[in-house]
């Protein structure tokens, strides 16, 4: 493995504190209110499970999954909430918005369902990367380019399970030795599962 090939670019405590925050903020912001969070899976149901303990309002908590196709970006809702939005302020919880295009379609599928007011909390927030711009009411951390991993993030749909954020800086060696991150972020639990002992 190549030195510095993965690092852990935010740890569990600098995630629990930014997190914590989030919480306090939209809370403030919604004294009154019963938001709906919808958490756009699977990336955000990491930082959701965490996100909405840190909330003290009553609230309700639902999903949707999204198909991308095309080279725009264009999206299809492929698994809908069960809540009906209309009426509804929707906070909608996403991992991390990269080019935008994501989000400012499915901002516009739900404006279309007349919604009482939609927000955005995005715990990353990949800005030198926008396409189009869109609003992020609320977002934890601003990051590089680099992919990232783990706290819900998945290469291939794995890793998701990590408890803190990794950046990898060369692709080429998780793809050659994908064991090599494994050990890494897991520790030596993870060589162990793969020799099948
Ligand atoms: P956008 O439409 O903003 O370009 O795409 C956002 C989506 O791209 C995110 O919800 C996520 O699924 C994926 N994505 C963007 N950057 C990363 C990354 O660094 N790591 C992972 N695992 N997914 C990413």
């Amino acid at each position: 493995m190549s030195a510095g090939a993965f690092i852990e670019v935010v740890s569990e405590a600098q995630l629990h504190q930014r997190v914590q925050q989030l919480g306090a903020e939209i809370t403030a912001d919604y004294e009154g209110e019963e938001p709906v969070f919808v958490g756009v899976l699977k990336g955000s149901m990491v930082f959701l499970a965490d996100l909405v303990r840190q909330v003290d309002l009553t609230a309700e908590v639902d999903f949707l999954a999204l198909t991308r196709f095309g080279k725009e970006g264009r999206v299809n809702i492929a698994m809908d909430t069960e809540v009906s939005l209309a009426g509804r302020h929707v906070v909608v919880v996403e991992d991390i918005v990269d080019t935008g295009l994501t989000l400012t379609t499915l901002r516009r599928l739900l404006e279309a369902r007349g919604v009482a007011s939609v927000r955005t909390v995005a715990l990353l927030d990949k800005a030198t990367r926008r396409i189009v711009d869109v609003p992020i009411e609320y977002r934890g951390f601003e990051v590089g380019d680099e992919f990232l991993l783990g706290y819900g993030l998945d290469w291939s749909g794995t890793y998701r399970n990590l408890r803190s954020l990794w950046a990898v800086m060369d692709v080429a060696v998780l793809t050659g030795d994908p064991l090599a991150f494994a050990v890494t972020a897991y520790g030596s639990s993870a060589r162990a599962a793969d020799s099948g002992q």
